[in-house]
Formats: C-alpha cells, structure tokens, sequence
C-alpha cells in the first residue's frame, strides 16, 4: 500500500469513527497562533476562556502582549488552564512575532517554512512538534507536527521505523497527505492531525489498546509494531 493511500484508507477510518473534527479558528493568525500555543483544539475550557480574553485584553496584540507587565499578564491568563505558567512564553512569543512581522497580524510568512521552524525552535518552552503545529494551525505552512501520539501510531503501523528522521517523518505525512485525496477532495493535514490525537487520546497511549480502534483493521498482520518502544 502505498502512502497517500494509507493515509486517505486512515483518514476514512477515522472520520467514520470520529465524525469530521473541529479546527481552531480566528480573527487573525496571531489569534490563531495563541489558541494553538494554548492547545486549544481538544479542550473546550481553554477555548472558552480565551475565547473571552483575547475580545479586549493586553494579549489581542503582540504589541499590547509587549507593553504589559508580566505580572497583569500571569492575571489576565489566569482563567485558562495552565495560563499563568505561560506568560512568559507568550511575552517571548510576541517579542519574536515583532521581529518578524511588526505590527502585521496575519502576516505572509514569506520567509519560509523552514526558517520559521529554526527561529521558533530557538525559543525556550516551545518544543519541535508544539512549533509544526502553530506552522501547520496557524500559518498554514507545510509541516506536520509529529507529537507522541502520531510517532506511536506511525511506528506500530509500520508507517514510520525507529530511530526516525525529522526529515523522514515530515515528507511521509507532508508528501504523503499532499499526493492523498477522498472523493476528489484533498485530506486537510489539520484534520488529519486532529483525528490522530483522538485516536491517541482514546486508544494509542503507552499501551496500545486496539480494540476498537479505528485503526484497527490497518494493523501490521502481527499487531502493533514495536509497541513498546514509543
Ligand atoms: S491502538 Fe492499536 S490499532 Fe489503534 S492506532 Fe494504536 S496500534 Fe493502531
């Protein structure tokens, strides 16, 4: 089987499970970008309450983010879970996203994928699949955020072997769901992000439980590989 084709055969188990998943939205990438930063797209709380913060408070701006006090800031963010502990990674975040993009808050990205993940890479506190996914939610640029979850089920389907590239792991999920299609229609690698993090979050944990995964029925003919290596 080749790739695009396990990936559109994945995406259909999936969405037949799961139904089609909702996508973080916002007024403007820097919202975007926040909502990620905050893992907003599985916990409603976060997206409630943030919701409500970024309608009139210092974090509606990178510039506004900028000139508050880290302190007002650690309030402003304390209804969001874990909000707090982020203030001042969001403080970095707007200091880089000025530098970037000045005042601009649905900026072009021109510069390039990958130059965006290096810079976003040199900042403390954001690790390399938090950075694909604020490339891939955000900016939309073409990354996919392999997390836990996503290596887990790569590997124990035989999609993916270990030790894995960075480079491996991205043109298997970038190339792969760029050439993939269902009914003519091209497979959004947001979705399929989501619906990955579903599958991890109610099946592929440390344990796989694959009884009644969607993903059962595209299990190697010995089951999971490497399951506990991941
Ligand atoms: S739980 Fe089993 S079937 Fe489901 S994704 Fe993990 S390894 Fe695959």
């Amino acid at each position: 089987m080749s790739d695009p084709t396990r990936l559109e055969r994945a995406t259909e188990l999936m969405r037949s499970a799961y139904g089609r998943v909702a996508l973080p939205e916002g007024d403007s990438t820097w919202t975007l970008f926040l909502r990620v930063l905050f893992g907003v797209g599985g916990d409603h709380r976060s997206s409630d309450a943030l919701t409500e913060i970024l309608k009139s408070s210092p974090i509606a701006s990178p510039q506004m983010t900028m000139q508050t006090a880290a302190g007002s800031l650690v309030e402003v963010l304390a209804p969001v879970p874990r909000g707090p502990q982020k203030a001042s990674l969001v403080r970095t975040v707007a200091a880089w996203w000025i530098e970037q993009f000045g005042e601009e808050l649905s900026p072009a990205w021109s510069r390039g994928a990958t130059f965006y993940r290096e810079s976003l890479r040199a900042i403390r506190g954001l690790g390399p699949a938090t950075v694909d996914e604020l490339l891939l939610f955000a900016a939309r640029l073409k990354v996919f955020p392999v997390d836990r979850p996503t290596l887990r089920i790569a590997v124990r389907h035989g999609w993916l072997s270990l030790p894995i590239e960075d480079e491996d792991a991205q043109s298997f999920f970038v190339r792969g769901l760029a050439q993939a299609e269902i009914g003519g229609a091209a497979i959004d690698p947001r979705e399929f992000s989501r619906l990955l993090a579903q599958v991890g979050a109610s099946h592929c944990g440390r344990e796989p439980n694959c009884d009644g995964c969607p993903l059962q029925s595209m299990l190697p003919p010995g089951g999971p590989l490497s399951p506990e290596s991941c």
